[in-house]
């Protein structure tokens, strides 16, 4: 059954309607015919939004040669030429913005307040700023060539965000793209196709096929030049053996378990603060959630507490709902990991909010305190709602906790000593370091991880190069199949 569809969210019923609820892939600038469809649900009611298409095997070959026949003429372009679609992507994005929002709230469960102020907003920012590197990189990067049809992979956490971040800089590069949205969130991604049109996009050079591992499997076994996988450590790993033959391009951003670590001279409310962004952002479903918490021994008591005060403040609801801090879990899939994950450990001591919990893919805010370094919800990513902490005595010993863990993602150090955590910063076994902070992300600022969190990074010129190679004539020396 299709939900009510109230006054909010009025203009994303009638795009999906405009689209009979059904979607096939987006192949060389037009929706094909849906093939064989499966249900994308609003995670917060339990309510089908649309059919969309699993994509098969053929589907994805005719994307990547539909992509490949466009790619030529995208790379011939002057970098000043692919800018002006780059911008006019950007501004695009910006006038859809509502629309794009409501949609990306409805499919993945996000409160309505981070898709509008947050995902939205630093799309269009990634736009802006790659429509600038594409018009510098002829005199910043001579010699430089893209890699050609680029297979890109994302998660369901930030669907948007994350199709940004993997399209700006393959498209400012000269690449052509063939996307795969995760399989609980594609709509935003199918809009996305549509307003690349409106921008100029010319046909071929974005193209979107929807499915599962399945379809994402078939890509990585097309004929690409790259894949750029965002998700779960287990299936990058998967990637990796999967392209290891081949010679392709690669770069992984994977799993976390990001330390927070506060120290007894931190500013403790803005800590408390901050941790709410760490993890209560986006339901602690973000790669790089400060999901675990390192506090030091003398302020862990007054810590936990004045934390747990702020845990019961958390608003969960209807995540169109401006007021709603806390929004649904993208699936009952999730859901149930997470809950089986909870309340199979026994060890330490967990607190849940007392807060109003709606009916419905929702999860409350967790707390478990006193958990041995070692155990399992220390070690592994939950990516829900769930906080673990432990306590730490010195410096040395806060960093050896932190970098304990087979990830090595991000990190957040508050302390109101410049010097400590100075100190400490460089000895963290992490690829983005905060200090009195945490989620802070820009365009212009490289992301990514070591260790289990994968490699390359997304963002700025690295993330740009990881988009090109040396000299084009080299490509030509390729082996030709006979
Ligand atoms: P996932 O690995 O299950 O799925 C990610 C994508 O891969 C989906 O599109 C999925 O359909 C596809 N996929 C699944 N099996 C595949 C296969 N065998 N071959 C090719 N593609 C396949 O991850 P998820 O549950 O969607 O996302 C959560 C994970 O992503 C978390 O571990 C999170 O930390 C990670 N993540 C990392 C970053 C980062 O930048 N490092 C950002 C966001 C999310």
């Amino acid at each position: 059954s299709y939900g009510p569809a109230p006054e909010s969210d009025a203009e994303a019923q009638a795009w999906l309607e405009k689209h009979d609820r059904r979607f096939g892939n987006f192949i060389d600038g037009a929706f094909t015919k849906p093939g064989a469809t499966f249900a994308t649900r609003n995670p917060a009611t339990g309510h089908e939004l649309a059919q969309v298409t699993q994509a098969t095997a053929e589907d994805v070959t005719a994307a990547v040669a539909a992509a490949r026949k466009a790619q030529p003429k995208w790379a011939g372009l002057s970098g000043h030429q692919r800018a002006k679609v780059l911008y006019a992507l950007a501004r695009l994005v910006q006038k859809h913005a509502r629309l794009l929002a409501v949609l990306e709230t409805l499919d993945n469960g996000k409160p309505i307040r981070e898709s509008r102020d947050i995902d939205v907003a630093l799309v269009a920012r990634h736009f802006y700023y790659h429509a600038g590197l594409a018009q510098l990189l002829a005199s910043e990067q001579p010699g430089m060539a893209p890699l050609g049809v680029c297979g890109q992979i994302i998660p369901w956490n930030f669907p948007l965000l994350m199709l940004a971040w993997k399209v700006a800089p393959a498209l400012a590069a000269g690449n052509s793209v063939v996307l795969k949205p995760a399989e609980y969130t594609s709509l935003t991604a199918l809009l996305f196709a549509e307003i690349s049109r409106e921008a100029g996009l010319p046909p071929g050079v974005l193209n979107i096929v929807t499915g599962d591992g399945a379809t994402g499997a078939a890509l990585v076994e097309a004929e690409v030049d790259k894949i750029a996988f965002t998700g779960s450590t287990e299936v990058g790993r998967r990637i990796r053996t999967a392209t290891a033959g081949r010679g392709i391009a690669l770069t992984l951003e994977l799993g976390g378990k990001s330390p927070y670590i506060v120290f007894e001279d931190a500013d403790i409310d803005s800590a408390v603060e901050g941790l709410v962004d760490a993890i209560w952002f986006n339901q602690g479903q973000v790669c790089c959630a400060g999901s675990r918490l390192l506090v030091q021994e003398g302020i862990a008591e007054r810590f936990h507490d004045k934390l747990k005060r702020r845990m019961d403040g958390l608003r969960l609801g209807d995540p169109l709902d401006k007021c709603i801090d806390v929004g649904a879990v993208v699936d009952p899939v999730q859901l149930k990991t997470i809950t089986e994950m909870v309340d199979g450990n026994t060890e330490g001591e967990t607190y849940r909010a007392e807060t109003a919990l709606p009916e419905g893919c929702f999860y409350p805010p967790t707390l478990i305190t006193g958990l041995e370094p070692s155990s399992r919800l220390m070690q592994e990513e939950i990516f829900g709602p769930v906080l673990v902490s432990t306590t730490f005595r010195t410096p040395a010993e806060a960093v050896a906790l932190a970098n304990s863990s087979r990830y090595g993602l991000a990190a957040s150090i508050w302390s109101e000593n410049i010097n400590l955590a100075l100190d400490i910063a460089p000895k963290l076994a992490a690829g983005v370091v905060w200090v009195n902070g945490t989620n802070m992300f820009d365009a212009a600022a490289g992301f990514g991880g070591i260790r289990e969190s994968g490699f390359g990074r997304e963002g700025g010129w690295e993330g740009l190069l990881a988009y090109l190679e040396p000299d084009a004539k080299a490509r030509a020396l390729k082996p030709v199949a006979p």
